[in-house]
């Protein structure tokens, strides 16, 4: 079985980037494929209790949020604290999310 924590790392490192690297302005088609990509990675993240938690917390009122960079990468940084909140983590500050994934941090 993949090594669920190791496997998240990863995982977040691709979501993030992949918000990272989302147009500032996404066209309709460009957010019907990421709405399709989120609900498929729902159903084939290889963690099964975490794919069928995340696959709920999407279905109860956080679907997506897809039209730019912006939304997108506080939509993930929210995915991403509803887990961390889950296991007992740190909420991570999502005014910072793009310093972490995008630009870097400046200190
Ligand atoms: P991670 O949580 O993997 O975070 C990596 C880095 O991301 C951090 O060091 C930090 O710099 C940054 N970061 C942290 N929070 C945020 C944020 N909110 N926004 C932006 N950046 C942030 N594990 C389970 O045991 N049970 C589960 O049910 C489960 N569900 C998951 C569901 C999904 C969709 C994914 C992708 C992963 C899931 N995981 C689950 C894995 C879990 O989230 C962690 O990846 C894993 O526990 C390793 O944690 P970590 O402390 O090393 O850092």
């Amino acid at each position: 079985p993949p090594d669920v924590e190791q496997l998240g790392r990863s995982a977040w490192t691709l979501l993030h980037t992949m918000a990272a690297s989302y147009p500032e302005k996404a066209s309709a088609e460009q957010q019907k494929e990421t709405r399709t990509f989120m609900q498929l990675f729902g159903k084939m993240y290889p963690c099964w209790v975490c794919a069928d938690d995340f696959r709920a917390w999407m279905k109860d009122g956080n679907e997506p949020r897809v039209s730019s960079r912006d939304d997108f990468g506080q939509w993930m940084c929210e995915a991403h604290n509803a887990v961390n909140v889950k296991l007992g983590k740190k909420s991570f500050d999502c005014k910072k999310w793009e310093e972490r994934w995008r630009t870097g941090w400046k200190d």
